[in-house]
């Protein structure tokens, strides 16, 4: 397993094809470092005693020690480790641990490589698990870029005005194809070291050139990363772990890219592409089940906190919305739970979650997001809004005035009341906080797309028989 250290120390050898704000820059750019130092948890908390069970597993190719978000998943238990372990790290974290996407756009590969060497002869599936050695033996960090462009939203992608608007084969060769296309708002991506790229949708036999599947380096030729970063407002004196910490993101374009044959995991063959579309999406709504009852773990705590602070802790309206805020984490987290105890095998070998519970778990938690923001903001008042600047507080004329005139609970120092104040206006009165809650609707799937993956994959015909039972219809 890599550390850290040697983590960064590749990152810093890679060309450079990173476009932030007008400039192509390296990856260790202060921009993209609160990311860099997301990711790096992931390493530097393998050797972490509360963390080492969770955080390593055993291949299922090699029986070595590799890290979990390189892992296939062999059982149950493996989902739910990957579920705990998501949210115990997004809470370390105060967000989005950005690292599971890759492990869960591999799991979706290898069922889906298995299924379409059964259905077409192809060879894909040993590719992928040559492929997968290699992602594990070098510990691998990967973006999947799935959502493309995706031009006209009523179109499919042969009927696009412009036939680039969803990625596709342009050329096909004897030792590799060429891509051209875009992938929008992909997290993580100029601090990765692959791209893993499926199809976003269904596909029927127009789109057959747009059914790809296939593994780049972050750095090939011909990638573009135009990303963009989300931190918090800079602190002088007043650190706090959850400021160091942030995410970029990049809008990816594929500008003709060359893919050997032995990172090309699918090309052609649209029947698959549907079924591997919603594979990733349901692996990463089970991912989501981690990672959102963490989020809403950091905006119950601060609520819970700010409320003690301002003296309200036990007034009844604050129980009541606390309650509200632990039935959407620990209902989230139990669909994931459910999804794993009630997942079932794949003919690959890899355990696939259960999809309703994925999705009923991902969109309880898409439209409840913006909810938990409006109870944080409820109860800490304006004060978030328009606290005084760090360097205020730090003059020698209003400093102490301020110092005063903030306090609330006696009992909590002033420096702890602005501190918790500091920290909400991060997360909800800034661009994190806006970032935050988009990320909390559209990240993963919008809640639209949950509730057409559940009417599509329900047994509605069951409940119609048991209602014609029940009525006495012949
Ligand atoms: C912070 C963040 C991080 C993300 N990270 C990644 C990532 O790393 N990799 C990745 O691949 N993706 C990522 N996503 C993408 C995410 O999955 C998409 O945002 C989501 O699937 C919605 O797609 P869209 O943004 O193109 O919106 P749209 O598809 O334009 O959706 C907007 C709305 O349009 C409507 N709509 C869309 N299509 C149709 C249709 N055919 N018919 C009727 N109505 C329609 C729906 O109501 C939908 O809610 C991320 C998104 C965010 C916000």
């Amino acid at each position: 397993m890599r550390t850290s250290a040697e983590y960064l120390a590749r990152l810093k050898g890679m060309r450079k094809n990173v476009h932030i704000g007008g400039e192509v820059v390296e990856r260790d750019d202060p921009r993209l470092v609160p990311g860099t130092k997301v990711i790096s948890m992931t390493f530097d908390y393998v050797d972490d005693p509360r963390f080492k069970d969770l955080l390593t597993a055993s291949s299922h190719l090699t029986g070595q020690t590799i890290n979990r978000f390189c892992h296939i998943h062999q059982s149950p238990e493996d989902l739910m480790k990957k579920q705990e372990l998501t949210r115990l790290l997004c809470q370390r974290s105060g967000g989005c641990i950005q690292r599971c996407m890759g492990v869960d756009a591999l799991n979706a590969l290898s069922v889906v490589t298995f299924l379409t060497d059964m259905a077409h002869g192809t060879e894909y599936h040993q590719r992928f698990l040559d492929y997968l050695r290699k992602y594990q033996q070098n510990d691998w960090v990967a973006n999947c870029a799935q959502t493309d462009v995706k031009g006209d939203r009523s179109k499919r992608p042969h009927e696009q005005a412009d036939p680039d608007l969803y990625l596709r084969v342009i050329e096909r060769h004897q030792d590799g194809i060429v891509v051209r296309g875009a992938k929008a708002h992909n997290t993580m991506a100029p601090y990765a070291d692959e791209i893993i790229v499926l199809p976003t949708r269904f596909m029927g036999e127009k789109d057959k050139d747009y059914a790809v599947a296939f593994a780049v380096p972050a750095d090939t030729e011909g990638l573009h990363l135009v990303c963009r970063s989300t931190t918090s407002r800079p602190r002088k004196k007043l650190k706090a772990p959850a400021n160091e910490l942030g995410v970029a993101d990049s809008f990816s374009i594929f500008d003709d890219v060359f893919v050997p044959w032995e990172r090309v995991f699918m090309c052609g063959e649209y029947d698959q592409a549907g079924y591997l579309a919603g594979l990733f999406a349901a692996y990463h709504r089970h991912s989501y089940t981690g990672c959102k009852p963490a989020t809403t773990d950091v905006m119950m705590g601060a609520t819970a906190l700010v409320a003690e602070y301002n003296g309200i802790g036990k007034a009844p309206h604050v129980r009541d919305k606390l309650a509200e805020m632990i039935t959407v984490a620990e209902l989230v987290y139990a669909a994931g739970i459910a999804a794993a105890v009630k997942s079932q095998k794949a003919p690959s070998g890899t355990q696939v979650p259960d999809f309703v519970f994925v999705n009923a778990g991902r969109y309880h938690a898409g439209v409840n997001i913006y909810h938990e923001f409006e109870t944080l903001a409820e109860i800490a008042g304006g004060l978030p809004a328009t606290l005084p600047y760090e360097e205020d507080f730090l003059d020698p004329a209003v400093g102490p005035l301020l110092h005063k005139y903030i306090m609330r609970n006696p009992a909590v120092s002033a420096e702890d009341q602005h501190r918790l104040f500091r920290l909400i206006s991060d997360m909800i009165v800034s661009a994190a906080g806006g970032v935050a809650q988009v990320a909390g609707v559209h990240g993963g799937g919008s809640p639209i797309m949950e509730k057409i993956a559940l009417v599509l994959q329900y047994d509605m015909d069951a409940k119609k028989r048991l209602v014609k039972e029940l009525a006495g219809i012949g």
